[in-house]
């Protein structure tokens, strides 16, 4: 006999735990951009998916979780709750989670990530002094 606990109900509460950890950010459709609530896109059928946060008043967009892994909508949805555990955490770093994506590119263009590098870096002069620290704390 089954117990109550079969897979099905623990994947669903696990999502909700997920959910109620998620204050700040979005998972958007990688190709349409259309916010994304389920595993393949309503609009487009894509899968994968990417992360939009709002970091000291700058969009960053993630498309990768810190292994490096592209995010399809279950990956995209963990890696969201455990952006948002480290900013309660004030352990947050945008870093960590665009180095990967950087990483990959290297190997795949090396113009590309060059590109890339110099965004982050314009990117990175908008972050005042303090909310680095606050960060690093
Ligand atoms: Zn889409």
């Amino acid at each position: 006999m089954l117990t109550p606990k079969s897979n099905i109900g623990k994947i669903k509460t696990a999502n909700e735990d997920l959910e109620g950890l998620i204050v700040i950010g979005s998972i958007l459709c990688q190709r349409c951009g259309s916010r994304r609530r389920e595993r393949v896109c309503p609009k487009c059928g894509y899968d994968a998916c990417l992360i939009r946060i709002s970091v000291d008043g700058n969009y960053v967009r993630i498309y990768h979780d810190k292994s490096g892994r592209s995010l399809a909508f279950t990956d995209a949805f963990q890696s969201l709750a455990n952006i948002n555990a480290e900013m309660n955490a004030k352990s947050f770093d945008v870093k960590n989670w665009l180095q990967p994506e950087i990483r990959e590119q290297k190997f795949a263009n090396k113009y590309l990530a060059w590109l890339k590098q110099k965004k982050i870096e314009v990117d990175k002069g908008r972050f005042s002094v303090q909310t680095y620290k606050l960060y690093e704390k």
